[in-house]
């Protein structure tokens, strides 16, 4: 079992910020950024590659009412999603990365030169 299905189970702790049936959020163990969420499905899925458009439509809702929760809607947020390998993703189970409570940065994304694909 995957770790953030243990954590869905509770077999695992975690600071939960919202849950309901289907969608959990929390607290980053690790964070980036001052506010630092992850809002999982809880049946798992391996990544957003592989997720159905139905489970996106209820996990939009779900992260849109996390932003009210934790009060960064009109402030702004980033959300990130990382897929398999070159997207760095290190839990392989889908997880939205809710980051704000700051101005964040956006200037290094990857030591490869970013002019050099085409
Ligand atoms: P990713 O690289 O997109 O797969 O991100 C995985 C994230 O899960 C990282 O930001 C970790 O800090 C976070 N993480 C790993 N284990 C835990 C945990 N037990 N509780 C909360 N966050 C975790």
């Amino acid at each position: 079992m995957c770790i953030f299905c243990k954590i869905v189970k509770k077999e695992l702790p975690s600071n939960v910020i919202l849950e309901n049936d289907k969608f959990l959020a929390f607290h980053d163990i690790n964070p980036k950024a001052p506010i630092h969420i992850l809002a999982i499905p809880k049946a798992h899925v391996n990544s957003f590659d592989e997720v159905s458009s139905e489970t996106m439509a209820g996990m939009t809702d779900f992260i849109q009412e996390v932003v009210k929760v934790v009060k960064i809607q009109k402030a702004g947020y980033r959300l990130v999603t990382n897929i398999g390998e070159n997207g760095a993703q290190e839990v392989p189970h889908l997880h939205f990365h809710v980051l704000g409570g700051a101005k964040l940065r956006w200037d290094h994304i990857s030591d490869a030169d970013p002019k050099g694909h085409f």
